[in-house]
């Protein structure tokens, strides 16, 4: 129901768990986060509030320039801590979130099935990562242009945020039908379903469109069309005071 990431110069966690408590007033039944740490994918996700995500997450290595965070209601699957989000592809490099409803999931899902692909959570959310990193590897293709192809198939709405261990500095985000804001910082670029985790960080702001793709580094932001076609980023001034 909720979503924060962040990339760029500060520790993320603390960032994206913030976040997550800025959107805590949309209500939700899990919490989870995905980190870069050492090079690897962490993934932290429970069942219930935040705090008892932070709980679990408390003593264990967080620290990371890169995170993506979700408040999960659910919809396709009980609330569980093997439900909650963030979810990976088959080879475990990609960690995405979601919010939204695939509704052709189950044919994907299917298809996954006849391939190999077995799955640890009842989501649609998975059955997405999971179809996503099968195109990368299939394709022998970049986790962009599997992200693009992909949601040539899909069926629903969403916001998705991927996080990929093969490219620690890039975070990809799509959406169609649920709310999607990119913050615009100094080296570092923030995300969230609306702007009141990004507002105490930065002013500028990018509402991301219905069928765009977003490739985000600490201090690029690449906006296409499901086409590959560059978009001009459209940056307005937030004018909110904390
Ligand atoms: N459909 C997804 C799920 O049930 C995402 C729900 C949400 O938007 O939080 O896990």
């Amino acid at each position: 129901c909720g979503i924060v990431a962040y990339i760029g110069h500060r520790e993320a966690y603390p960032v994206v768990l913030k976040g997550l408590k800025r959107l805590e007033y949309r209500g939700y039944d899990s919490a989870g986060v995905a980190l870069l740490n050492g090079g690897k994918l962490k993934v932290y996700k429970k069942k219930g509030k935040v705090a008892e995500m932070e709980e679990y997450a408390t003593g264990k290595d967080v620290s990371s320039h890169i995170a993506i965070a979700h408040t999960r209601w659910a919809t396709h699957g009980e609330p569980s801590d093997r439900n909650a989000h963030p979810h990976l592809s088959g080879d475990g490099k990609l960690a995405m979130v979601h919010n939204g409803i695939i509704e052709n999931y189950m044919q994907l899902k299917q298809e996954l099935l006849n391939k190999g692909h077995q799955f640890s959570s009842d989501t649609d959310t998975e059955v997405l990562v999971h179809f996503i990193g099968e195109i990368k590897q299939s394709n022998n293709c970049s986790t962009e242009e599997a992200v693009r192809i992909a949601l040539k198939r899909v069926v629903g709405a969403y916001v998705i945020v991927i996080v990929d261990e093969d490219n620690p500095g890039t975070l990809i985000a799509a959406r169609k039908g649920s709310p999607l804001v990119i913050g615009v910082g100094k080296g570092e670029h923030f995300l969230a379903s609306d702007a009141s985790p990004i507002v105490e960080y930065t002013k500028e702001v990018v509402y991301v469109n219905d069928y765009e793709i977003a490739i985000l580094r600490s201090d690029e932001l690449i906006l296409k069309n499901i086409s590959n076609e560059i978009q001009t980023p459209y940056i307005q001034k937030l004018d909110i005071e904390l």
